[in-house]
């Protein structure tokens, strides 16, 4: 079986679906890996290091030509959809709730779509497959870098001849896998670092990491199915904006995390609050995309600077913009899961198999996902 990795195109995408040191159990395994020329390039991994690895290194139109599975990081571009033959495997990120309508090209075109972000979670031998988990990681401790860097002063607590600096005080609100990754490398920089979450089952894991919990006058308790958090209701909302407000202003750095699965992410960060903080502060709006973000005021993928002089970062593809060491979590992630669907030398997409059929959202010409399936209903459907 042929396997291409594809060069992405996407704007701002440094990542590649595979690295060098991945190849080694694809090949044992009888795969015979093809590579799009430069496709290593963003993350400076350059074609002649996959060819020493036993891969080949090709010019697009072969790799679609000749490949029976392509990988991916991102979702292939609509024209890009549709070079994919009928009976090919795509493997990537594909973002199948955010993009049904290409999921329904890929389908119409006889694609068979594999999605890593339908990877189930909870599920401990899927663990090693989890690309949400990796890159949300490799996106936690991004963050707290970015965080440092627009902070004018500094991080730890630092005696000198020339006076001594206090530590930033750093709150984290969302303590997922992003949020305990930054937690983490906030406290090796030497921050005095809070962290929030309305599922209570967090606060255990974010103090074994050295944060603070902190504790708001209203306790809500919002864990949801599958280890995420449930929308919070209209009133349970505006008190923990109105607890979250009077904590926010006395922090140096803040940064979200915050998402609920199909939902616009929740506004924890209020303008006012935003106006309240002191000039020189630092927040890092992780959840900013189109759809909104946890802060008010955030643009996505832009740093605004506020009247009162704090600055917000909204960076959109924290990911890419670490390729070496997102690009080896993520083709760790994606050989695993190769390897798992292979069966006597080809791809075996059982609707029943506990990880096959939640990852595979388009095949034989049909979607298979029913959350897809919904959203492309006439009436709009919903998740
Ligand atoms: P996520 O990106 O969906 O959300 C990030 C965090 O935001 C979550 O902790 C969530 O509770 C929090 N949040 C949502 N609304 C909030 C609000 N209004 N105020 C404050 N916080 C809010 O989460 P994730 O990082 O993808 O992780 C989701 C879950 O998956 C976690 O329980 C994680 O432990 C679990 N997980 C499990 C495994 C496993 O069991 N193998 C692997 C990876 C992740």
């Amino acid at each position: 079986m042929k396997v291409g990795v594809a060069r992405e195109a996407a704007p701002g995408e440094r990542r590649v679906a595979l690295v060098p040191e991945a190849l080694g159990k694809l090949t044992a395994a009888g795969l015979e890996i093809l590579v799009e020329a430069g496709a290593g390039s963003g993350a400076q991994i350059p074609d002649e290091q996959f060819v020493e690895a036993g891969a080949k290194v090709v010019p697009t139109t072969e790799l679609y030509a000749q490949s029976d599975v392509i990988l991916r990081v991102q979702k292939p571009t609509e024209s890009e959809a549709k070079i994919l033959r009928k009976g090919q495997v795509l493997i990537g990120l594909l973002q199948p709730l955010l993009d049904p309508n290409l999921m329904q090209t890929l389908a119409d075109g006889g694609v068979s779509a594999i999605s890593l972000d339908a990877i189930p979670r909870t599920l401990s031998r899927a663990q090693t497959m989890d690309a949400l988990s990796s890159q949300a990681n490799v996106g936690g401790y991004k963050a707290v870098l970015l965080a440092a860097n627009a902070y004018g002063r500094y991080f730890p607590l630092l005696t000198t001849a020339a006076g001594t600096a206090k530590p930033a005080n750093v709150l984290i609100l969302g303590i997922g896998v992003a949020g305990l990754q930054a937690i983490g490398t906030a406290r090796r920089l030497g921050a005095v670092v809070s962290a929030y979450d309305v599922r209570p089952e967090t606060a255990e894991q974010a103090e074994s990491l050295g944060a603070k919990i902190l504790k708001l006058k209203t306790t809500i308790d919002a864990t949801g199915a599958g280890g995420y958090a449930r929308e919070l209701t209209a009133e349970e909302r505006a008190a923990q904006q109105a607890d979250l407000n009077e904590v926010i202003a006395s922090q140096d750095v803040v940064i979200t995390t915050a998402q609920v699965p199909g939902r616009k992410p929740p506004l924890l960060v209020t303008a006012d609050a935003v106006h309240a903080m002191k000039p020189g502060s630092v927040i890092v709006d992780m959840a900013a995309s189109a759809l909104g973000g946890n802060c008010e005021l955030s643009k996505a993928g832009e740093t605004v600077v506020t009247g009162n002089l704090v600055t917000i970062l909204s960076p959109e593809n924290l990911p890419a913009t670490m390729p070496i060491g997102a690009s080896q979590f993520y083709a760790r992630n994606l050989s695993a899961l190769l390897l798992q669907l292979i069966k006597d030398g080809a791809l075996n997409l059982d609707p029943a198999d506990e990880i096959a059929g939640p990852v595979t959202i388009t095949h034989g010409g049909e979607i298979r996902s029913e959350a897809v399936r919904k959203l492309l209903e006439p009436a709009g459907g919903g998740a």
